[in-house]
């Protein structure tokens, strides 16, 4: 990673770099430094570079532990000492305007920490690995109810089966698969009988409606409940909303409480249309990518668990309304 932003600074021309680290990760943060140290101490970063007059100094910066500082403006007002609240776009695209409104590259560390290997192996031979459409390798953090979860650097081409059944091991205790969250959770989320023969490319991922994204894939099985899953990943989205925009800040707050109350029994009729009302003020369309009526795209993600379960499980959220409490115990 440090490698990959020393070339990246050089290729920019750019003089000071940041490692912005979420504030709840201080060991990795520990980690990042103790290996820039050693980079500084090895002449790598500093003034006057191996007798250059070229000068990089990098600062690990620890986040004001908030999920929306990942969002690149949030995450520039974060470094600034402010509030980490996503900024309205236009003027404010980091590589115009960024940090102290100074021209910004934002990049994810894993993107970065493939400069150096595209540099040693050449462009043909990087471009070699992976699928024709989606070069290299992909970090997958897989969890849930796999028998070995894990990170994986995988080449992209292979299929969802290979991941979740041959490199995870396979489901727990040998239990059906029931759904995945294919990239983190703003993702859509994806189900056995049409997504597990997909190669996962972003294409693909996207064409299916969903995301690779972050590459965290969470496994469900059978055993799941779709609506408690889903108000789980709803109340995180109305947790770390910033509370801008009203659609994000009061759209996210309602669905937690319809979907909890549902949950506990206490559901009515009117209810999956009315998730899906409020979704559909937050996203219009209930598209993906999705549309927003927000500043960025947190709000619309609270509703990709929501017309995830309406369009799979729609029969198991009914079930719950009408039997006043989930059908699986
Ligand atoms: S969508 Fe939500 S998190 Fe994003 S800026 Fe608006 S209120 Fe904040």
């Amino acid at each position: 990673m440090i490698e990959g932003i020393i070339v990246t600074a050089v290729a920019n021309e750019v003089h000071e770099a940041f490692v912005y680290i979420r504030g709840e990760y201080p060991k990795p943060a520990r980690r990042v430094q103790q290996a820039i140290d050693e980079a500084y101490a090895a002449g790598y970063l500093g003034k006057g570079i191996f007798g250059t007059d070229y000068d990089l100094d990098v600062t690990v910066h620890l986040g004001g532990g908030a999920y929306i500082c990942g969002e690149e403006t949030g995450l520039i007002n974060s470094l600034e000492g402010k509030r980490g609240e996503p900024r309205i776009k236009p003027p404010y695209f980091p590589a115009a305007k960024g940090l102290y409104l100074m021209p910004t590259i934002v990049n994810n560390v894993e993107t970065v920490s493939n400069v150096p290997h595209i540099l040693a192996m050449g462009a043909d031979d990087y471009r070699a690995l992976g699928h024709a459409d989606d070069t290299g390798t992909f970090l997958f953090s897989v969890s849930g109810h796999v028998k070995g979860p894990g990170n994986y650097e995988l080449p992209h081409g292979i299929t969802w089966r290979e991941l979740i059944f041959d490199v995870a091991g396979g489901i727990r205790e040998d239990r059906e698969l029931k759904a995945w969250i294919p990239g983190g959770a703003s993702a859509p989320w994806f189900v056995p009988e049409h997504h597990l023969d997909l190669e996962i490319t972003k294409d693909a991922t996207a064409k299916a409606g969903s995301m690779l994204g972050s590459g965290a894939v969470i496994v469900m099985d059978e055993t799941t409940c779709v609506v408690k899953a889903a108000e789980r990943v709803v109340r995180f989205f109305s947790h770390e909303s910033c509370g801008q925009c009203t659609p994000c800040r009061e759209g996210t707050t309602w669905m937690e409480m319809i979907l909890r109350r549902v949950e506990d029994g206490f559901g009515r009729s009117v209810d999956a249309e009315l998730l899906l009302d409020i979704s559909d003020n937050i996203s219009p369309g209930l598209a993906w990518p999705p549309k927003q009526t927000t500043i960025c795209p947190l709000g619309p993600s609270a509703v990709s668990p929501v017309t995830s379960v309406t369009r799979y499980f729609r029969d198991e959220l009914m079930q719950h309304i009408e039997q006043g409490g989930c059908p699986l115990g």
